[in-house]
């Protein structure tokens, strides 16, 4: 029984997108867990696309009254005209009024205002035309208005959604086709109102896949996008929107926010007596083991060649830290030579150094590596001082190795 269950897992996740790791599967479900940048990057491209799509819509709605006016009635035309144009200055609206924040928030309100002015204008152009008899070539073209919802599914699939947004975004339109079958049921003709739900609900499984298969390549790309291909750890740019982020986050909940800057010791030297090789694999373990020490809310980012910067949510930096206490019994690794790898760190806090932004947290603790440099190197520079005294005052918090 186990040894079939287990072939078909391995089955089903053979058709999962080859691209994801195991782990990154239950982010096609659902959103809950996506890491912040892939959130921002998501919010990002889904505005886009939405803007993208009301101005196509924008410029297309109004160019079919022409067709209207040749088969409809003057008055049916003149207030379908007056429908359209209505929609298309709707679409504009969100073409010029949205602008990627890169917040989920806004991706979400922009897709419901760009599904909501089509459905109103289903609905309202719907109850024009019912009043109507129609025939020939003008009954044709009022059929067509009926496609509107189908066109709305298949608008899904350019979105990178999960599997539970796609869902979420379809049901309202799936709910209004089964709402109107129930309110026209004494007249209901089975057979086509069924046969358009079941289309429906296709379209809406094959959008939902494409979203998905979206998302998945979004996602493959966004990790070795952000991640430095050497060590692993955040790169350069992907640190600064993390810091941009948990800075802001920390203000807005005045909590601590440290920054420790590591830069690794006479590194050069390993280069020019071992290799770049050797080099390369000292820059390996050192990551590993600055990764392996951290919480899952702190973030590890290979800032320049051999420096390194930790970013400590949540966490008051001051000589006592529990952190820098581990990392400094841990070390960094060895050379070839067997000597200790060390390492010169500054470390700054939002709060106890009064920090504006945190580029200046920044700055503040990239001073205090180079004064642990200048200190005799090997050791940890902290912030239980105020940045004015620290010309002055080289206060050495521990001494690693
Ligand atoms: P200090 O103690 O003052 O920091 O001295 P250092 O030798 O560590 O610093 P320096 O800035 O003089 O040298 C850094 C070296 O790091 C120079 C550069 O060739 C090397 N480096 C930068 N990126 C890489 C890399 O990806 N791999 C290897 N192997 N070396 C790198
Ligand atoms: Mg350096
Ligand atoms: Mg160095």
């Amino acid at each position: 029984m186990s040894r079939l269950t287990d072939m078909l897992w391995t089955r089903l996740t053979g058709m999962m997108p080859g691209e994801l790791d195991r782990s990154e599967f239950v982010w096609l479900v659902s959103p809950h867990t996506h890491f912040q940048l892939l959130t921002r990057r998501r919010a990002t491209m889904i505005v886009n696309r939405v803007r993208i799509l009301a101005l196509l819509f924008g410029v297309l709605t109004p160019l079919w009254t022409i067709i209207d006016y040749v088969v409809f009635p003057q008055l049916l035309w003149l207030q379908l005209v007056a429908l359209r144009v209505s929609a298309s200055i709707a679409f504009f609206a969100i073409v010029v009024g949205y602008r990627p924040a890169g917040r989920m928030g806004d991706a979400y309100r922009a897709i419901g205002l760009l599904f909501a002015v089509p459905t109103v204008f289903y609905v309202a152009s719907h109850q024009m035309l019912a009043g109507m008899q129609l025939s020939g070539l003008s009954s044709a073209i009022a059929t067509g208005y009926a496609f509107l919802p189908f066109v709305l599914l298949a608008g899904l699939s350019i979105f990178p959604l999960t599997l539970l947004e796609s869902l979420m975004v379809a049901s309202p339109i799936l709910c209004a086709h089964l709402l109107s079958g129930y309110l026209n049921w004494p007249t209901l003709e089975w057979p086509s109102f069924a046969g358009a739900f079941w289309l429906m609900t296709l379209i809406t499984g094959v959008s939902a896949l494409a979203g998905i298969s979206q998302l998945a390549f979004m996602i493959a790309l966004v990790r070795q996008a952000i991640r430095d291909p050497l060590t692993g750890a955040f790169s350069r740019r992907s640190g600064e929107e993390i810091l941009d982020l948990q800075f802001a986050l920390a203000e807005r909940n005045n909590r601590p926010f440290s920054i420790a800057f590591v830069d690794l010791d006479h590194f050069k030297s390993v280069n020019d007596n071992f290799g770049h090789e050797a080099g390369d694999q000292i820059l390996r373990e050192a990551a590993s083991r600055l990764a392996s020490l951290l919480r899952r809310s702190d973030t590890l980012v290979r800032w320049g060649g051999e420096e390194f910067i930790l970013i400590l949510q949540d966490t008051r930096s001051d000589c006592a830290d529990h952190f820098l206490e581990r990392l400094r019994a841990q070390g960094f690794g060895l050379r070839p030579d067997d000597a200790p790898v060390t390492a010169s760190i500054g470390v700054a806090e939002r709060m106890l150094d009064r920090s504006r932004n945190w580029q200046q947290l920044l700055e503040l603790a990239d001073r205090r590596m180079y004064h642990a440099k200048s200190n005799g190197r090997d050791r940890i520079i902290g912030c239980t001082f105020p940045p004015e005294s620290l010309s002055q005052v080289s206060q050495v918090c521990t001494q690693a190795g």
